[in-house]
């Protein structure tokens, strides 16, 4: 049951690398998330190549100039190691431009500079834009929540993990591995059916026990 390993992985920035400080233009304020370099290293050393794509919506708003939103992107990598690319928009909600997400500009720009096809990333996020533009672009998204994701984000978002570590799992087909086994047994909670979401969706075709709206598997 392996898919295959994707051509790349592109993750927001905040909220989903490093806690989400609003339009900081600070590099000293960059913390990165819990398990974030461990699950960058997995795939750097699997040979995946990695990406940024994030939404700078306070450079149109002349809230940080786009030269700290450098800085800030600097320190990053400095913490979490070099990224492959990263595609910034620097646009307003109501600049109408192609790349601000839910728009697929950004995973699309990635892709085009890493030489790959979009429908062959995977694109990691906190919110339910992160989704959307990956779903625009078609390519995978996975949600991982925080406090601040919106319910509605999750249950709508076509594969959620609980963390960057889980997510990995998620793409490199490693949960639960075998070596984790010996002792007998799934780990607790990684069952397939742990966690996951009622799909809200049309699905045409989902598995019997995962009726949308829940409860309707009797
Ligand atoms: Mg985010
Ligand atoms: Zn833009």
């Amino acid at each position: 049951m392996g898919r295959e390993r994707p051509a790349a992985v592109l993750f927001d920035r905040d909220g989903t690398l490093i806690a989400d400080v609003p339009y900081n233009g600070d590099p000293a304020r960059v913390e990165p998330v819990p398990g974030a370099l461990p699950a960058l290293t997995r795939l750097r050393r699997a040979g995946v190549p990695t990406g940024v794509v994030t939404n700078q919506s306070g450079v149109a708003r002349g809230l940080v100039h786009a030269a700290d939103v450098a800085a800030v992107n600097a320190r990053v990598e400095e913490l979490l190691g070099p990224f492959d690319v990263w595609a910034v928009c620097p646009h307003g909600e109501d600049d109408g431009c192609g790349c601000r997400k839910p728009a697929p500009g950004l995973v699309l720009a990635a892709a085009r500079s890493l030489g790959v096809d979009a429908r062959d990333c995977v694109v990691i996020g906190d919110i339910g834009r992160d989704v959307e533009a990956a779903r625009a672009a078609g390519a995978r998204g996975i949600l991982v929540p925080t406090p601040l994701t919106l319910a509605h984000e999750v249950s709508a978002a076509g594969e959620v993990a609980r963390d960057l570590r889980a997510a990995v799992d998620l793409i490199l087909d490693a949960a639960p591995p075998a070596r984790h086994g010996a002792a007998g047994g799934n780990p607790p909670g990684r069952g397939p059916a742990a966690g996951a979401p009622a799909r809200g969706g049309a699905g045409a075709a989902e598995p019997a026990g995962y009726g949308p709206g829940g409860g309707r598997t009797a």
